[in-house]
């Protein structure tokens, strides 16, 4: 939006100006028909059981194929998308890529052996009024039961209670849906009004992670968290696990699941086929 006032200067045309919104507009097209052909595909990573390394449930990361910059990663175009209004479209079309994966590896290793995948759903994904219908819509579409698929939200989104988003996870756990809390202890809610949240799982960012051997206060903390999540009815995830010394660390805080690049980096649908192949029965 332009706003000048008489006092304020006149921001003076720069050359290097026209450079960054000519990319910014050549990204954005892009994306459009990245979205329209079928351009984003989706890893997965595994978040695996603390106590025995086994898969216990699945996250759903998008990637972009960019016809010349390679692989891209969400960093890199999921504040566009949701800038331009298309984080919805992006998010339901990861979804139906999710769904589509989820019958191939039941028909591969049967309903039982497969793990729950979550996917992330964008706070701005909360706007739209048909979010719920849509997400279980298309879990059903497929035919899959409702257990089959979780939502990741961050804290940010929730930080009204009582407001419409509240509402939506709300109709999504009725119907049977488990609620992940994503990047727990980066936002504003804190540990305060977690009994507020609807949701089932935390996963504690990997900020916390990241320094925990480092700083023995904030061991007292995370151990706190973990304790009041199970007084609340929920388990834990910790995300980000590099080491093992990480991993002990969590373990002997009463932390559930972990997640990080110690156990395994995300891989395409072909390589957690792979994994689930060689997975120990649950
Ligand atoms: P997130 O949901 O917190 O996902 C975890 C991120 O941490 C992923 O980055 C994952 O690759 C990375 N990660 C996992 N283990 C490790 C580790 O041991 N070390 C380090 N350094 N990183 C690790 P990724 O795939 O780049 O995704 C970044 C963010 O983009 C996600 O953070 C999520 O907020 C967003 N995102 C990803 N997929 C979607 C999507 O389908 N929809 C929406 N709205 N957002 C998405
Ligand atoms: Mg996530
Ligand atoms: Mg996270
Ligand atoms: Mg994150």
């Amino acid at each position: 939006r332009a706003r000048r006032s008489s006092d304020e200067p006149v921001t003076i045309f720069e050359a290097g100006m026209h450079t960054q919104t000519l990319q910014a507009l050549q990204l954005e097209s892009e994306l459009r028909a990245a979205l329209r052909d079928g351009g984003l595909t989706v890893h997965y990573q595994p978040i695996v059981d603390l106590h025995s390394g086994a898969p216990r449930s699945l996250e759903a990361l998008v990637r972009w194929q960019h016809p010349q910059k390679g692989l891209l990663s969400p960093l890199a175009f999921v504040a566009l998308a949701e800038s331009l209004g298309l984080i919805h479209e992006l998010g339901m079309q990861v979804l139906e890529q999710v769904c589509a994966d989820i019958v191939r590896w039941r028909k591969l290793f049967g309903s039982d052996a497969l793990p729950p995948v979550s996917v992330n759903l964008s706070a701005r994904q909360f706007q739209v009024v048909g979010l719920t219908t849509d997400i279980l819509g298309t879990i059903a579409r497929h035919g899959l039961p409702i257990e089959a698929v979780r939502v990741e939200i961050t804290e940010s989104a929730l930080a009204e209670p009582s407001g419409p988003a509240a509402a939506m996870l709300r109709t999504l756990r009725d119907a049977g849906m488990k609620v992940m809390i994503d990047d727990f202890g980066t936002g504003y809610s804190t540990l305060s009004y977690l009994h507020t949240i609807p949701c089932d799982v935390l996963k504690l960012d990997g900020s916390f992670v990241r320094t925990l051997a480092d700083t023995p206060r904030l061991g007292t903390i995370v151990r706190r968290s973990i304790e009041l999540a199970h007084d609340l009815g929920m388990t834990v995830v910790a995300e980000c696990i590099e080491s093992p010394l990480q991993h002990d660390l969590l373990l002997a805080m009463g932390c559930d699941y972990g997640q990080g690049y110690l156990y395994s980096r995300p891989l395409p649908a072909e390589g957690i086929a792979g994994l689930l192949r060689d997975a120990p029965p649950p």
